[in-house]
């Protein structure tokens, strides 16, 4: 669990300025879904928090304490991509205790680990198989395993739904809400998708052009568009 704060957040390439001085304060066991068209900074407003980007200005706070210069690994949080990055050579076992390849766990502790994770998503009987006998559905599960495993403060999606077809995304945007529930773990949601925000989100902010145009709960959202 986790809080998220940024703070006047400014992420420049070159000349060209796509997050304005941003600020969000992000609840510990919140889910946060960011909207916006495409090229409206999302992305690197995520990949910023997770690290993954180095930021140009502002500041960003995880449970109060300022991570602009920590790497990635050091962050406790976790990403899930759209594109799986799961590994075709590797087992589902293997692809979920591969998040904790740099954990100091003993090998029964990491199996015990992977277990309980894949009992949670409903993948036990699927540890051997590899992400070529799976289906989409099973394999963005076992992206989340992999995230899952570490036990992060908090949760970064990056559109990982947009690759699935319509009705297995919205299977999935029910499991990854039910894991919330169930989890509580703080999740900050990248998508373009209007309805997904609308269905997921504890809260939802609107971007446009690399600021915020709007916070408030869908039920807020709806009522004035
Ligand atoms: P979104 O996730 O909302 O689609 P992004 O955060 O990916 O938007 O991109 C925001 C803007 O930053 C876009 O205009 C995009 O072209 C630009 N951008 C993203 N990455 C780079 C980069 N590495 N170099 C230059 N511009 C970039
Ligand atoms: P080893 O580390 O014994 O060479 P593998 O390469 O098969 O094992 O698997 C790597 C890691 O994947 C293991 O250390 C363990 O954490 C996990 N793992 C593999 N198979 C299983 C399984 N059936 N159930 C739970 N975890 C497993």
């Amino acid at each position: 669990m986790a809080t998220i704060e940024l703070d006047r957040l400014v992420k420049r390439y070159g000349q060209t300025t796509v997050v304005h001085g941003i600020d969000l304060s992000i609840q510990d066991g919140e889910f946060v879904v960011l909207v916006g068209p495409s090229g409206c900074g999302k992305s690197t407003t995520l990949r910023m928090i997770a690290g993954l980007e180095e930021i140009s200005g502002g500041e960003i706070r995880i449970d109060g304490r300022v991570v602009n210069d920590l790497q990635p690994k050091d962050r406790n949080i976790a990403m899930v991509f759209q594109n799986y990055a799961i590994y075709p050579h590797m087992t589902v076992a293997e692809n979920i205790a591969f998040g904790l390849y740099r954990s100091k766990l003993s090998k029964s502790e990491k199996r015990q680990r992977v277990e309980e994770v894949a009992a949670t998503l409903g993948l036990s009987q699927l540890l051997e198989r590899r992400p070529s006998a799976l289906s989409g559905g099973q394999r963005q599960r076992v992206a989340i395993g992999r995230a899952m495993v570490r036990d992060p403060a908090a949760f970064l999606f990056d559109e990982p739904l947009s690759n699935l077809d319509a009705q297995l995304r919205t299977q999935m945007r029910i499991e990854i809400k039910r894991l919330h529930h169930r989890l509580g773990t703080t999740s900050v949601f990248v998508t373009h998708d209007q309805v997904e925000a609308m269905t997921m989100a504890d809260r939802i902010v609107v971007m446009r052009d690399g600021r915020i145009l709007q916070i408030g709960t869908p039920l807020e959202l709806y009522e004035k568009p």
